[in-house]
Formats: structure tokens, C-alpha cells, sequence
């Protein structure tokens, strides 16, 4: 029951579990015999080390994701001669789910077979809501303020995290869960087709949960917690389980490490290779900032996919839509590095463009509510700095680089 219930945790359980509540370590003492976990451990000692380093920070943006405690708004609406389908409000999971979502909201918008859609946003829910309907035989132009390289998505994390921040438990229909589970299972078959693509636009790589008790001191249960539904069990089956890594086998010095497979989305190279699908298919990009539902319908289109994420809070007037602040630092990319880490409440993914590293030091409510995106460098200082601890020399028992004490006593990797 141990095992199966690590084999089910997200980012989200593992932050809180295998954080928080040390229950990887209770799981890597009860399984240390299990036969695999040894010989991945074994494989884990050939780890180059990430080089968390400070002045390796080349990037840090800041984001809000556009959470609806109901649950994202896949509906359609009525505007005059116009239907609209709503496709925003997806939280922490828009690139995770906006396969299955676009899915669903296509499917709504396509009743009628018209030969034009119009797509408003041209974020992960906007592009792929429009190559879907390509594929359905629309002709599709999309109207927005930015494109991808400059909006929400494209400053996202890049994990399959598909119930992160996706509604709240006492919100939710209770038919919900089973809306969710239909968009997590097409949108990861969908994702699933994006793997060997050239460019690498999703990969799957391997993550470690590393946790260290006599330092968790101050670091738990700190600030309040906000009552996220979580739906993960349900697709348990995508994934193989959360294995415990021996700790002799282990590259790091820690009371308990445990190892699972994520899928892991390149951001940058996955926008690309959509905006090329749109394009090669036809599509048009015209700039447009909407100031009410009426310049939409005074488009003229039969058919509008309504894709504006947090955008649609003034646009729609949805006052249900909650920002929640989120920031990300890259670190100079590392091309042998290719696993993440997750370790005191800061994650690290192992993305093409630069290793990418995020602060859950406010716990789950961290960023809920503040709409603000001004970028909070000294969070993601603290957060390499984080990184840095489980790296250092002394700590470190993998291979690839080594590290060196240099006289001043800032450690230094080269290769060994
Ligand atoms: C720090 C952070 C990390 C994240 N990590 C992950 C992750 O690892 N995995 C995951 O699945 N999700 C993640 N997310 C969530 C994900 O980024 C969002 O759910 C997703 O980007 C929402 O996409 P969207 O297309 O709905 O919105 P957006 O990307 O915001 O796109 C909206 C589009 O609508 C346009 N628009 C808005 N209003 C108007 C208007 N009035 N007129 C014209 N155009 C308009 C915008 O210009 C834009 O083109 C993360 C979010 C944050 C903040």
C-alpha cells in the first residue's frame, strides 16, 4: 500500500509527502529490498551533478496562472449569431492538460462543421485548441495581443503536472473528476506523440525525491494551506510507480532519496514546433486586444474558441479566476544533466533551454491570489542556494564532474 501510494504522487504529493512528512523515508526503509530499486540507485551513481550556482542564474520570469476554483471553463456560450467556446482557467496544468481540454472545447465548437474558426489567445490552450481544429477541416486565424513566446505559457515550468492548482475540492462539480480524468488521459496520449520528435519537444526523464529530516526544521508547514483537489490517483496507471533508491546506491547524501519518470515538456522547442504545425497547416496570426465580448462578435465569425486564460477575468468579466503568482529561474542549460530534483520544497527540471528551478518555500498558497508579476529575484537566490546544499563536496557521491573547494571556499565542478 506504501509503494502504491509514492507511485501515485505528483509534484504536488511529492512536495507535501515526501517533504514534508518524510514519507519517502518511511517507503525507502520498508522497500529497500524491492529488486529494481538497487540497480536504478546503481545507475543513479553515474549522475552528473546540476552546478547550482548563483551566478549561473541566466533567466528568472514570473507568471500568474489563471486558477478557477471550479475548474477550467470548457462550455459554450451564445453571442449573438456567434457560439463561443470557452477553453481557459486551466491553473498550474494548462500545458499539462491542453490537449485533452482543446479536445473537448474543438469537439463543442465543430457541431455545426463551419468552414472558419476564430481562436482568441494564442497560449498552449489557444495553439492547440487551433491545430485541433485544423485537423477537424477549419480554416483557423487566432487573435491575440501575444504570442506564445511572450505569454503565460511559454513561462512555465514544463512538467506533466496535470491536477496542479486545477480547481478546489469543495468547488468542483462532482462530475469534474471525471471531465479531468477524459482531458489527463487524451492530452498525455497526445503528448506522448510529441516523444523522438525532432527538437525534443517532450521527453521523458527520470526525477529524484531527496529528503534530508535533520533540515526541515523551519522549512514545513509554513503558511496556510488551500484546499486543491487532487485527482492523481486516478491515473496511476500512466506512470510507473515511485521507487525508494538505496541509500548506498544513492549519489545523494540524504536520509531518504526515491526515483520516478517524468514527462517533461522543452517549452521552448515544443512552441515551436506547434507554431510550425499551425503555420504549415494554413493558420493566420493576427494581433488583436479585445476590450469586450461585443468586438469579438463584431468579428463576424460563426465560431470563436475563447482561449484568454487569466485574461478572461476583464475580457469575460469571470471574477472567478484567481491569479496565483508563480516564478521560475533558469540556470545555463547542463546537456548532460537528465533528471530533476526535488528537495526542500525546490524543484529542478532538467529542461533543454536551461535548467529550471522553482521555490515552493510558501508552500501550496504560495502566490495565491497576487496578480502582481514583478520578479522576486532573492526567491530564486534562495532557491539555488537550496540546490546548492545537496550538491556541495562532501555531499555530492555521484559521478561526472567532481567538485573542488576552491580558496575561497565556493566550490568549483570540472570534469573528473
Ligand atoms: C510559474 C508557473 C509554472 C507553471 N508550470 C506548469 C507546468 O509545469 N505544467 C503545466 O501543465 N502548467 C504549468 N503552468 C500553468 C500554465 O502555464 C498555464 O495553465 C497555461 O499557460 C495557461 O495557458 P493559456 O493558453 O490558457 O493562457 P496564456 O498562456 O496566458 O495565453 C492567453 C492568450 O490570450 C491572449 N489574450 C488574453 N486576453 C486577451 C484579450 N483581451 N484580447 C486578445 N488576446 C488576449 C494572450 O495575449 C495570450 O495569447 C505554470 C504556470 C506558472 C505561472
Amino acid at each position: 500500500m506504501q509503494r502504491e501510494r509514492l507511485g501515485r504522487l505528483g509534484r504536488r504529493g511529492l512536495l507535501q509527502g515526501a517533504l514534508v512528512s518524510g514519507l519517502a523515508s518511511g517507503l525507502a526503509g520498508g522497500l529497500a529490498g524491492c529488486a529494481t530499486a538497487p540497480r536504478r540507485g546503481a545507475e543513479a551513481a553515474n549522475l552528473v551533478p546540476i552546478d547550482a550556482r548563483v551566478d549561473r542564474i541566466a533567466d528568472v520570469s514570473v507568471c500568474v496562472r489563471p486558477f478557477r476554483p471550479a475548474g477550467p471553463r470548457v462550455e459554450p456560450e451564445s453571442l449573438g449569431d456567434t457560439l463561443v467556446v470557452h477553453n481557459y482557467g486551466h491553473g498550474g496544468s494548462g500545458w499539462s492538460l491542453s490537449w485533452g481540454s482543446s479536445t473537448r472545447a474543438v469537439r463543442l465548437a465543430m457541431q455545426g462543421s463551419p468552414r472558419d474558426v476564430a481562436v482568441i489567445g494564442c497560449g498552449v490552450l489557444g495553439l492547440t485548441s487551433a491545430i485541433l481544429a485544423q485537423r477537424a477541416g477549419a480554416r483557423v486565424t487566432i487573435y491575440a495581443r501575444e504570442q506564445l513566446p511572450l505569454t503565460t505559457s511559454f513561462r512555465a515550468t514544463g512538467e506533466w503536472t496535470p491536477d496542479s492548482r486545477i480547481a478546489l475540492a469543495h468547488v468542483a462539480a462532482p462530475d469534474f473528476a471525471d471531465v479531468w480524468e477524459d482531458m489527463a488521459r487524451t492530452a498525455f496520449a497526445t503528448h506522448r506523440g510529441y516523444i523522438g520528435k525532432p527538437g525534443t519537444p517532450v521527453e521523458m526523464v527520470d526525477q529524484y525525491a531527496v529528503s534530508d529530516e535533520s533540515s526541515f526544521g523551519s522549512r514545513i508547514l509554513n503558511g496556510p494551506s488551500i484546499d486543491f483537489a487532487s485527482y492523481g490517483r486516478r491515473i496511476a496507471d500512466l506512470m510507473p510507480p515511485w521507487q525508494p533508491v538505496s541509500p548506498d546506491a544513492s549519489p545523494f547524501e540524504a536520509t531518504s532519496v526515491s526515483r520516478g519518470e517524468i514527462m517533461m515538456f522543452n517549452i521552448t522547442e515544443y512552441t515551436q514546433t506547434l507554431m510550425s504545425q499551425f503555420h504549415q497547416a494554413g493558420g493566420q496570426i493576427q494581433r488583436a486586444d479585445f476590450q469586450s465580448p461585443a468586438e469579438i462578435a463584431a468579428l463576424g465569425k460563426k465560431v470563436v474558441i475563447n482561449c484568454t486564460g487569466y485574461g478572461a477575468r476583464a475580457l469575460w468579466q469571470d471574477d472567478t479566476l484567481v491569479p496565483v503568482r508563480g516564478q521560475i529561474a533558469h540556470l545555463i542549460p547542463q546537456p548532460n544533466v537528465h533528471y530533476g530534483v526535488v528537495y526542500q520544497r525546490v524543484l529542478a527540471v532538467p529542461r533543454r533551454d536551461g535548467i529550471v528551478v522553482q521555490s515552493f518555500e510558501g508552500g501550496e498558497a504560495q502566490g495565491y491570489g497576487i496578480a502582481a508579476e514583478t520578479i522576486d529575484r532573492d526567491e530564486s537566490v534562495r532557491a539555488v542556494m537550496i540546490l546548492a546544499e545537496l550538491f556541495a563536496p562532501g555531499r555530492w557521491r555521484g559521478s561526472g564532474l567532481q567538485a573542488f573547494l576552491t580558496p575561497t571556499g565556493r566550490h568549483s565542478m570540472r570534469h573528473a
